[in-house]
């Protein structure tokens, strides 16, 4: 044997073990596999020619119970690409159709991504393991499957920016690039992200197999959501109809998180909507910084149909939508009277207004400092964000200025919140009023302040900052920007020195016009 070859066979033995060892952590689970077979494909990741590990999450890994040290090596690399999976994995890329901007597409899919499994996390708690960008499937239609380094990165940064904020989300656990180009409107490096999910399972899963009119799929598909997603509900005597109020209940809980924290998604097409009521699939969305209920950041949401004031009234559209898909299940529950069923289905899809707007008024009351429940304070809520409209006012240091004037006596501490304000006339009306209510409540101004500063965030991912670390690490291949971003917004409510820069809003100039695209 030449030395050449020894070499190979040393270095290809040394790689082997570490693969091992690293992807031993992996205690994969296939139910989804299991159970509802019709609604994927089985399915390999592309080989990629050069992938480099960017960045792995060690608290998730750790929180999956993974060997995050073992991880987080040229291995993890490996593993991440998909170039080389751990035992247990049985890939398979998704089939579900969706509502996209109004319009229905029966077959939409994973074209770009593939379930490698699932784990079981260390509160005992299923979790998907999956791929975005790794190739081409049998539901690519046109594209590549292929995703580009920006988008991945700002799935990364948005994803667990949410998570600090405590609204529930899928998350990053491992972003890695694959050394070759992808074609976009120019050639812009490649990259795979390993996402996690508590299931990938979306209103546009139920439209596939009821467009196909798989009635025992659409039960089996039912029963599986419901033991993994909503098992108080096993045994219960209209399982579905409580299936779709319960996910009503999660989707009105996770729009008023947006809503509170400004959070534009940009992309609510069907196919987007998880019945676990996690946020998925970051895309063209971005927070808000200056309020404006029409603001719309996607370059092809053109009408506005995903504008951040719409996201209440679309999300009960798509749920509209679930109980359509859900139809042949409700009916049967109903013993086939069918003008009772559609009763009931409207019931529920009715109250989602109410539901909305009660979770949207807990977290408001809390953004306002508010501990009591009032008869007045919806309007007092809805009052203050009107006192925005059209002044420039940046949505989220506003809140944080309230809670300086709660702390603070007397003027001085109210001059940071006036300074947001183009015109103040309407604060001016509108603080008298907060502030009476807020002293038929005791509780000292401290207290208030700071459990409003629990609440309103000081870091949120602002749009210049999230570009400038996509910019870095797209055209110089430097990834400390992305990396400190990520840091800041570990820990958005707790104010610190020297981040002043990642509290502030981009220019009224620089900001005006920005727009999104979609990530692929
Ligand atoms: P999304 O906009 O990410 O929600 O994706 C909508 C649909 O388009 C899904 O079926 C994706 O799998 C598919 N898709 C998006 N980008 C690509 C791509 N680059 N290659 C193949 N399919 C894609
Ligand atoms: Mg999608």
């Amino acid at each position: 044997m030449t030395r050449e070859w020894s070499r190979c066979l040393v270095y290809h033995v040394d790689v082997t073990t570490i693969i091992t060892s690293a992807a031993e952590v992996f205690a994969f689970d296939n139910t989804y596999a299991r159970n509802l077979e019709g609604l994927y494909v089985p399915w390999k990741a592309a080989e990629v020619p050069d992938p480099k590990l960017i960045k792995l999450n060690h608290a998730l890994a750790d929180e999956l119970g993974l060997d995050a040290k073992a991880l987080d090596s040229p291995e993890g690399a490996l593993i991440f690409s998909g170039n080389q999976l751990p035992e247990g994995t049985a890939t398979i890329a998704q089939a579900y159709a969706g509502h996209q901007f109004g319009g229905f597409s029966p077959q939409l899919g994973d074209g770009r991504a593939l379930l490698l499994g699932e784990v079981i996390d260390k509160h005992g708690k299923r979790r998907d393991i999956a791929f975005k960008g790794s190739g081409r499937t049998p539901f690519s239609r046109g594209g590549d499957g292929k995703a580009a380094l920006g988008p991945v990165l700002r799935e990364y940064i948005i994803g667990e920016a949410m998570h600090a904020l405590g609204i529930p989300t899928t998350r990053a656990l491992a972003a890695v690039t694959t050394g070759e180009f992808v074609r976009r409107e120019r050639n812009l490096p490649g990259a795979v992200l390993t996402r996690v999910a508590s299931s990938h399972i979306r209103v546009g899963t139920f439209q596939f197999v009821t467009a196909r009119g798989d009635i025992p799929l659409l039960r089996r598909l039912a029963d599986y959501v419901i033991a993994r997603h909503y098992s108080d509900l096993k045994g219960q005597p209209e399982p579905c109809l409580e299936l779709l109020k319960a996910v009503c209940e999660k989707q009105a809980e996770l729009i008023a998180r947006w809503m509170n924290a400004g959070f534009i998604h940009g992309v609510m097409n069907t196919d987007n909507v998880t019945l676990s009521g996690e946020t998925i699939d970051y895309g063209p969305c971005a927070f808000m910084d200056r309020y404006d209920p029409a603001t719309v950041f996607s370059s092809i949401d053109e009408q506005g149909r995903y504008a951040y004031a719409n996201q209440p009234p679309i999300a009960n559209w798509n749920l509209s939508r679930l109980a359509e898909a859900l139809l042949p299940l409700l009916i049967e529950e109903q013993n086939n009277d069918q003008d009772r069923t559609v009763a009931r289905a409207t019931e529920v899809l009715e109250a989602f207004q109410v539901r909305y707007q009660y979770h949207w008024l807990r977290g408001m009351r809390k953004k306002l400092g508010l501990t009591r429940d009032e008869n007045e304070d919806f309007d007092l809520a809805a009052d203050f964000l009107k006192t925005m409209e059209g002044q420039g006012v940046d949505f989220t240091q506003a809140f944080r200025r309230l809670a300086d004037v709660v702390q603070g006596a007397g003027a001085l501490s109210e001059i940071g919140l006036h300074k947001l304000y183009a015109d103040d006339t309407a604060l001016n009306a509108w603080l008298p009023r907060w502030r009476e209510r807020l002293n038929a409540e005791s509780i000292s101004p401290v207290q208030r302040a700071q459990a409003m500063r629990a609440v309103n965030p000081v870091y949120i991912p602002r749009n210049h900052k999230v570009e400038e670390a996509l910019d870095a690490a797209v055209e110089l291949g430097n990834y400390a920007p992305f990396g400190q971003l990520l840091d800041v917004l570990q820990q958005p409510f707790v104010e610190r020195a020297g981040l002043a820069a990642y509290a502030e809003p981009a220019s009224v100039n620089e900001s005006s016009g920005y727009r999104t695209f979609c990530g692929t």
